[in-house]
């Protein structure tokens, strides 16, 4: 305020205006980004997993929104009215995909919304799993940390192609974090195999580890229910999975932080075997401040949780 007076009064005489002006222009430019700038992109993001990887590379040059919150199930997420106008008001909206968040999904697709996207989850090719009868994909993709290296580079071209001039910042940003992802994925495995080997198994509530075990040598002999939140085990179900624990001889066996853990307890309990502390991070990542509050942080977390209570051991990862 005081640098513009100073230029209204110096304007007035003549001789001296244009000097002061481009004085004036060259002290008030360029101007650091803050966090309310609204000159920034309004970008939203549906999974806390797909939000905080558009974080890492959009960093201080967008304005981020996400809307499911650490620990929600997104299977099974009820949108609210505040969802619709952040959709609305969006300049580009990231949402995972396959399935995992159908109702958010509806959301962004829906009429009227007209909104651009990407489906992060989608750029990967997935598997495809039997429920009832059908063959439909598993959303949980991110499970391979090789597939959120290809999420952080379609991001950072979605974002580039939207904010041209700042395309460099998110290369840079991307090139970070892709790094740090590598070091994940050669990290994973190595502590995977201080398992015992006939013990690299796991049993989790939903079936949301298909990649992860893929990628990095276990096998999941079971779980409760399938690769969507929304349905109950039978008691079938829970019977056979009981019998499946005792064969398979599994000290353990994993709840989750996005399900309620009484159904995997009973399993637990009539398998005589224990429940894994910590809970694994499956569809989200961690509340700030939690072992898992970003994904990297979630895959180290559960890769412990997994080698520890499975009787191998882990060392610290440095990113
Ligand atoms: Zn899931």
């Amino acid at each position: 305020m005081l640098q513009h007076l100073a230029c209204t009064s110096r304007s007035v005489l003549t001789l001296l205006a244009t000097l002061a002006v481009a004085a004036c222009q060259s002290t008030t430019t360029p101007t650091a980004p803050t966090t309310d700038d609204p000159d920034k992109p309004n970008i939203v993001a549906t999974s806390t997993i797909v939000a905080d990887l558009v974080a890492q590379v959009g960093g201080d040059a967008i304005d981020l929104q996400g809307l499911l919150e650490p620990g929600a199930d997104p299977h099974v997420y009820e949108p609210v009215p505040a969802d619709s106008i952040a959709i609305e008001q969006a300049d580009f909206v990231f949402y995972s995909g396959h399935n995992l968040e159908p109702a958010l999904v509806d959301l962004i697709l829906g009429a009227g919304s007209g909104v651009p996207y990407l489906a992060v989850g989608e750029q990967i090719a997935p598997l495809a799993l039997e429920k009832e009868g059908q063959r439909v994909a598993d959303p949980h993709v991110w499970g391979d940390v090789s597939h959120a290296i290809v999420m952080v580079e379609k991001i950072r071209d979605a974002l580039s192609e939207l904010e041209p001039e700042q395309a460099a910042t998110f290369a840079t940003n991307a090139a970070v974090i892709v790094a740090e992802l590598q070091r994940l994925d050669d990290w994973i495995p190595v502590q995977i195999m201080t398992i015992p080997e006939g013990q690299r198994a796991i049993v989790t509530t939903h079936d949301a580890f298909q990649y992860y075990a893929s990628a990095y040598g276990l096998e999941v002999i079971g779980t409760l229910i399938g690769i969507s939140t929304e349905e109950q085990p039978s008691a079938q179900t829970v019977r056979s999975l009981v019998e499946a624990i005792k064969t398979a001889g599994l000290p353990a066996i994993f709840a989750e932080t996005t399900i309620a853990p009484k159904l995997i307890e009973t399993v637990a309990e009539e398998a005589g075997v224990k429940v894994a502390d910590p809970k694994l991070y499956s569809d989200s990542i961690g509340a700030p401040g939690s072992a898992g509050d970003s994904y990297i942080k979630m895959m180290v977390s559960n890769t412990c949780s997994i080698a520890i209570n499975l009787g191998g051991s882990c060392t610290p990862f440095e990113p």
